[in-house]
């Protein structure tokens, strides 16, 4: 995605060979018309998979899974990172090891917004050793869901997430797909598309 790739280049910075910063426009400050096209892109991709729900986990997957489901206008359900007060029991869960803060998270989802009519549609931020998306595949399993598919914003492809992923079967989409981030540069998988 063109405006994606642009949006690194530009506005992304390498924090090392392993680790993009993009809190100009995904992780920290938003840009919405970015967001608006990454949804319209994402439904591009999956139109045909008959969703009835996003999935995605807080913070940063929100903002594009909100505007993928509203495309699609189907119901967005976050996992949350930490336990809420107001949900006790009845819940999916599962552990999930943070790449960025490096620690484990028990990630959760009520029952009530997950069954097993579902067919759903997994989106992140980023796609790196596939922790988090595998978390969120574990979780529509125990709901006796089924997973439409892997959508991510920005894949580093040299990091084994996607393999790991379509090892398992799961059809993955991602937005921009970074092939290197060696030497501070950002080289993509594909050429920048016009
Ligand atoms: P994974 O679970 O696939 O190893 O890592 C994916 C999660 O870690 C994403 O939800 C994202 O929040 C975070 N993450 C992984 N790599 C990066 C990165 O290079 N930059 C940022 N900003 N977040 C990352």
């Amino acid at each position: 995605m063109k405006q994606l790739q642009q949006a690194i280049l530009e506005r992304g910075s390498v924090l090392s060979d392993d680790v993009l910063k993009v809190d100009q426009f995904l992780n920290h400050q938003i840009d919405t018309n970015l967001m608006i096209n990454i949804g319209k892109e994402f439904v591009s991709r999956f139109q045909d998979s008959k969703i009835t729900k996003v999935l995605t986990i807080e913070s940063s997957g929100i903002a594009p899974s909100f505007m993928a489901a509203s495309e699609l206008d189907v119901p967005l359900v976050f996992a949350r990172k930490k336990k809420s007060l107001t949900v006790t029991d009845n819940i999916y869960s599962s552990g999930v090891y943070s790449y960025t803060k490096q620690e484990m998270n028990n990630i959760t989802v009520s029952k009530d917004y997950l069954s097993s009519g579902d067919n759903v549609l997994i989106i992140d931020d980023f796609l790196a050793q596939g922790n988090a998306a595998l978390g969120l595949v574990d979780v529509v399993k125990q709901a006796g869901a089924s997973v439409a598919g892997v959508g991510i914003v920005i894949e580093k492809s040299f990091q084994e997430g996607r393999e790991k992923l379509e090892e398992k079967g799961y059809r993955v989409e991602s937005l921009a797909r970074i092939q290197s981030l060696k030497g501070s540069e950002v080289t993509f998988l594909e050429e920048l598309v016009t």
